[in-house]
This record gives structure tokens, sequence and C-alpha cells, in this order.
């Protein structure tokens, strides 16, 4: 299938888990894809394996982001699709009865205005377009009480979620379509750390996804490519839940 052809994407955290899953599945549907992340040595290994053109960049820094997208427009005349998918977990016990303001804020940064910068550097250019896809990654904890004992993660993914709702309907009239994904626990290195820190974990949280297992970085990057597309061009200020029905339970 090749949904986008001819069309031009920009993918944050694209390194690596579900990034780098969406990078190949853009690729396979035909867009050229500019991958971004702030890992040089492994967006530029992601680039030469899957193809496209790499730019190292720290999401949370205004000046760097305008300059992805501002390259992006001036190599490829354009920019239809943004993945404003780059992220952490939080580093260490993500209570509110321990995490301090400065691993919170870290973590607003890294998750949160990340997103809003890439929404502010693309949505002018997409504009200028009449049209243009933005999807941002949340996760199933803003929808649910998820027990997961993770503060900053679970409000930073809370904000995301309403800052794409809000951007959907402000511009779904000039043809940008905002959409917050919501995948559930996927098999990625981000969650794997997650439950080296704490084994049990894992299966805590197995026990709560009605399929029994956590999901693949291709499953979640086949319903990005499907938001990305015309195919879902009715389809705009939604939580686009991917977890295997754990926020159904
Ligand atoms: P990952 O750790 O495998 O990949 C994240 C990528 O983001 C890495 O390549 C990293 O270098 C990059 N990155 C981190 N900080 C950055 C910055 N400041 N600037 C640019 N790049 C940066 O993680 P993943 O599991 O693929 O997660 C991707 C997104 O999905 C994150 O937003 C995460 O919160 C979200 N998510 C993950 C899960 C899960 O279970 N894995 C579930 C729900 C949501």
């Amino acid at each position: 299938m090749q949904r986008l052809s001819g069309r031009v994407a920009v993918v944050t955290g694209a390194a690596s888990g579900i990034g780098l899953a969406t990078v190949r599945r853009f690729r396979d549907e035909g867009a050229t894809v500019v991958l971004v992340d702030v890992d040089e040595k492994a967006g530029a290994k992601a680039a030469a394996e899957v193809g496209g053109r790499f730019i190292a960049a720290d999401v949370t820094s205004e000046e760097q982001v305008e300059g992805v997208f501002a390259a992006t427009v001036e190599a490829f005349g354009r920019v239809d699709v943004a993945f404003n998918n780059a992220g952490i977990s939080p580093p260490d016990d993500d209570s509110i009865l321990t995490t301090g303001l400065d691993a919170w804020k870290r973590v607003q940064e890294v998750n949160l205005t990340s997103v809003y910068l890439c929404c502010k550097a693309v949505i002018p250019r997409m504009l200028r377009q009449g049209k243009g896809s933005i999807i941002n990654t949340a996760s199933f904890v803003a929808r649910m009480g998820a027990a997961t004992s993770q503060i900053s993660y679970t409000a930073s993914k809370g904000g995301v979620l309403a800052m794409s709702r809000e951007l959907g309907v402000q511009f779904a009239r000039e043809g940008i379509r905002v959409n917050a994904l919501c995948p559930g626990p996927v098999d990625t290195p981000l969650l794997r750390e997650l439950f080296a820190k704490d084994p049990e974990r894992a299966a805590r949280r197995l026990v709560h996804i009605p399929m029994g297992r956590f999901a693949h970085a291709e499953e979640i990057a086949a319903a990005v490519a499907f938001l990305a597309s015309d195919d879902a061009g009715f389809i705009t200020a939604s939580e686009f839940l991917v977890d295997g029905g754990i926020s159904g339970a």
C-alpha cells in the first residue's frame, strides 16, 4: 500500500522504538521521511539502514525544532505529516510522594513542551499548503487512572492529549488534522528500561491488558500511517487508542 506516495513526513524520536518502526512504515507507504532524534549516532544509523534524511535535534529547543521544519521545507518543498513522538519515561520513582521539581520539569519539557514547539513550527507551514496531518504521541495513561505511579509522565501525556484536541478543533477548517495517538504498553527500549528497574511491573501491567501481551512497535506504526494518510480524512481531534483493549477493560 502506498498511501503516502509523494508526501513528506517528519518523525521525531525516529532512532528507536515506535518512531523507528513508523519511519519504516512511512517509507514502505511511499513517503519521503525526515528522521529527527537527539541521539546522533542512532539517528544516523537508522537513516542509513531505513532511508531518509536524518537531522540531529533536541526537540526541547525552539531553535532546533524550527530548524528541522525549515530545513525540511527547504529540501523537499513541503511538509505533509508531522509525527511528534519523541519522549522519555521518568528517571526514577515518579510518584507524587517522591518526584522532585527538576525531574517533573524535565519530563514536561521533553514530552509536552516539545509537542508544543513542533506544532508551533509546523502549523504555519501546513496552513500555507492548506493541508497537513499531525500525530502527537500521548499514551493510554492520559485517559485512565493507570495506577502507574508516574505522575509527571501521566500529566505530560494528558497535556499532549488536550493540546491535540484543541489544535484539531482550531484548524479543522484549514485542512490540518491533529490527532493524539494513545498507545498501550509497547515493547520498545523505553518500556524495557522501565521494567528492568522493576521486573514485577511487567507482570502487573500484563494482567490489565485484555490481549495479554504488549504491542509490537509495528502495530503502532500501522495506526500512525493510517492517521497520516487520506484514509483518515475525517478523523481529527481524536484520542486514537491502540492499546490492546486496556482502556476498555
Ligand atoms: P524509545 O525510548 O524507544 O524512543 C524514544 C526516542 O526519542 C529515542 O530515540 C530518543 O533518543 C528520542 N528522544 C528522547 N528525547 C529526545 C529529545 N529531547 N529530542 C529528540 N529526540 C529525543 O521510546 P518509545 O517507546 O518508542 O516511545 C516513543 C513515544 O511513545 C514516547 O513519547 C513515549 O512516551 C510514547 N509511548 C510509549 C509507550 C511504550 O510502552 N513504549 C506507550 C505509550 C506511549
